[in-house]
């Protein structure tokens, strides 16, 4: 029997395990999926739990509701990784493999900012993280005064649009709390602008502005005082703050770095489109564990699943790896007030206004402002939970299409 194995059972190896199971014959390929958690968490529902709009109860779901007939789940945490013996270990056993798919994500880390531990849920906040999201929820109801802070520390960092989402939250909640006016709100970014691509970050700076809301660019967090309720950049800048809404710095998983395959970030260097390790044979990586130069998002690992199936099964059938991811990400965008934006790009090609999935037709309106795009962002968990975990197609290619899109840069020049 030979042995495929995955390691992380969140967005990315569900999927794989769900098509992989699909792909290859159960009289010859065992198929193991190990995680640590027992549940399931949708990640974007944690944006609307500060905010009262979710519960965490509606942000997870068992994990075994997940894993496909035929695949073996583990619930165990993975200590080691051994790619020269082919060996994975976990806290309770030694599992070898034929291939792997690594898909174990990212995590926040406030120890990597001096002086954030120490205020950390007391007046720094998080939704990153469950606990972080349940805990931010009675501080938004109570805050009726003073500077919100929001604060990026340091790029990347996974979902990178949910910054922005937040502010923009920020400014509906506290306007229909009748306390906007006593509060300010502060989005304090190492980018040089509101978001990362020159077109999107015009369109969604301008929201900023029209929601006043401050964008404060180039501030690349140095560190916090709690205490004081200041934080200071890299260059000596300071800013004081009544409440700080943080992401910390994101890496990649311990166990990446114990077993030496990542970057300085823990992040796993990865063949950009074959989506194959770069120093480890037979494995593939995908989602946020990877370092490829496109977003940290559920959209993208979905996408990356179809090329990582693809690879890994041309191998095994013994050819070589020939399809090719081109990095598409899509997110939704809560504006505030039941409206969305949406962006949808790739490696080479920025958010582009337009329409989607339909070109010229939609009913998406990419980087414009819809309540249709918002009712597209609240049924996302339901594709979410019932159709993408499910191992469902979506009718959705991996690749960008430009049809639809309104290449602006271009039309300006003309
Ligand atoms: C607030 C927020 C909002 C977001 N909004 C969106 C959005 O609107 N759209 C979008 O597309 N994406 C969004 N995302 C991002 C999306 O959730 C992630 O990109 C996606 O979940 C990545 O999938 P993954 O498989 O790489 O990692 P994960 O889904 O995080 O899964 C990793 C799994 O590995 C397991 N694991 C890790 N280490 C170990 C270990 N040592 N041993 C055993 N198991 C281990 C974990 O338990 C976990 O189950 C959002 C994320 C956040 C935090």
């Amino acid at each position: 029997m030979k042995k495929l194995l995955i390691l992380g059972s969140g967005s990315g190896g569900t999927m794989v395990a769900a098509k992989m199971r699909k792909l290859l014959a159960e009289s010859e390929w065992d198929i193991t999926i190990i995680d640590r958690d027992p549940i399931h968490h949708y990640q974007p529902g944690w944006l609307f739990v500060p905010f009262g709009i979710y519960t965490m109860k509606d942000c997870v779901k068992p994990k075994s509701d997940f894993i496909p007939k035929g695949v073996n789940f583990v619930l165990d945490t993975i200590v080691n990784i051994d790619p020269a013996a082919k060996v994975v270990t976990t806290k309770q056993g030694k599992y070898d493999y034929d291939y792997m798919v690594i898909s174990t994500g990212c995590r926040i880390m406030p120890d990597e900012i001096e002086g954030m531990s120490e205020g950390w849920r007391k007046n720094i906040f998080d939704f990153y993280t469950p606990d972080g999201a349940k805990a931010l929820c009675p501080q938004m109801h109570n805050f009726k005064k003073g500077r919100m802070v929001f604060n990026i520390a340091e790029m990347p960092i996974k979902c990178p649009v949910a910054p922005l989402e937040f502010v923009y939250m920020a400014d509906w909640f506290f306007t229909k709390m009748g306390v906007r006016k006593d509060i300010e709100i502060e989005l304090v970014t190492p980018l040089t602008g509101a978001f990362t691509k020159a077109v999107a970050a015009e369109v969604l700076g301008k929201l900023c502005d029209d929601k006043n809301i401050k964008v404060v660019p180039n501030f690349v967090l140095d560190s916090v005082d709690s205490e004081n309720k200041v934080i200071s950049d890299v260059m000596g800048n300071e800013l004081d703050y009544d409440m700080l809404v943080s992401i910390p710095p994101n890496f990649g998983q311990q166990v990446i770095e114990d077993s030496g395959l990542g970057d300085a970030m823990m992040y796993i260097p990865t063949d950009n489109a074959t989506l194959k390790a770069e120093q480890m044979e037979n494995v593939y990586v995908l989602g946020d564990t990877t370092n490829v130069p496109t977003s940290k998002a559920g959209s993208v690992a979905h996408f990356e699943c179809d090329i990582v199936c693809a690879n890994l099964f041309a191998e095994i059938e013994g050819h070589e790896p020939h399809h090719h991811f081109d990095g598409h990400s899509n997110c939704f965008i809560v504006t505030g007030f039941d409206k969305a934006s949406l962006i949808d790009f790739n490696y080479t090609v920025e958010p582009l206004p337009g329409k989607f999935p339909l070109p010229g037709v939609g009913p998406f309106d990419l980087l414009g402002e819809s309540r249709m795009n918002y009712y597209g962002k609240l049924m996302f968990r339901w594709i979410y939970f019932n159709l993408m975990m499910k191992g469902h197609e979506l009718p959705f290619e991996p690749d960008m299409y430009m049809a639809g899109k309104l290449d602006v840069r271009k039309a300006k020049k003309d």
